[in-house]
């Protein structure tokens, strides 16, 4: 059986890949919850039982290939296609844009499930798609384990994803945590909680 949002939430805050409290984000924004997905992906158990969903969605639909963006997709995206038992490839950046190496290719008309672990702007994804379209391949969907754009980044091809979060952060002018004089820290760089 395929776990609920409140599930996977409650498997977020276990792992610590979700936490509550002040931060200052890379963006410079103050916002009272983080996430980092890796923190979650740690867990085998864990990235199973996530990525079992994304494969129940997708798993009638023919597919040839899962693709992903380094670094962050490639644990979801091999997950993924462990349990669809298909190849698996990723795109790297080099320089500023997303490209196939260490000898990836695509043959045309092959079918493509595109898999993420976070999505934000949606960036990455768009740049896997057109890669995947540049060599003449069809994308089957997109699937990722987590939308912080709450539905708003939409890619034009059938998409999913496990949990819906909205991102709220404010300038730091407008932090109500700064103006109770809560301390702020900055993940990764110490200990949280
Ligand atoms: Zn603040």
């Amino acid at each position: 059986m395929s776990l609920n949002e409140t599930e996977i939430l409650n498997i977020f805050k276990k792992t610590e890949a979700l936490l509550e409290g002040h931060f200052l984000l890379t963006s410079g924004r103050h916002s009272s919850v983080y996430f980092q997905c890796a923190k979650v992906l740690q867990y085998p158990e864990y990235t199973e039982k996530i990525c079992r969903i994304i494969y129940e969605h997708f798993k009638d639909r023919k597919i040839d290939t899962v693709i992903a963006p380094a670094i962050g997709g490639i644990v979801v995206g091999q997950e993924v296609a462990r349990q669809l038992n298909k190849r698996f490839i990723f795109a790297e950046r080099e320089d500023k844009s997303l490209s196939l190496r260490r000898g990836f290719s695509l043959k045309e008309g092959e079918k493509v499930l595109v898999c993420e672990d976070v999505v934000t702007t949606g960036g990455s994804v768009f740049e896997v798609i057109d890669i995947v379209k540049k060599c003449g391949a069809e994308v089957v969907g997109a699937g990722f384990i987590v939308d912080r754009s709450n539905g708003k980044v939409q890619f034009g091809v059938p998409q999913m994803s496990t949990i819906k979060m909205d991102v709220v952060s404010f300038p730091p002018e407008e932090c109500e945590l700064c103006k109770q004089g809560i301390p702020f820290v900055k993940p990764g760089s110490k200990k949280i909680l």
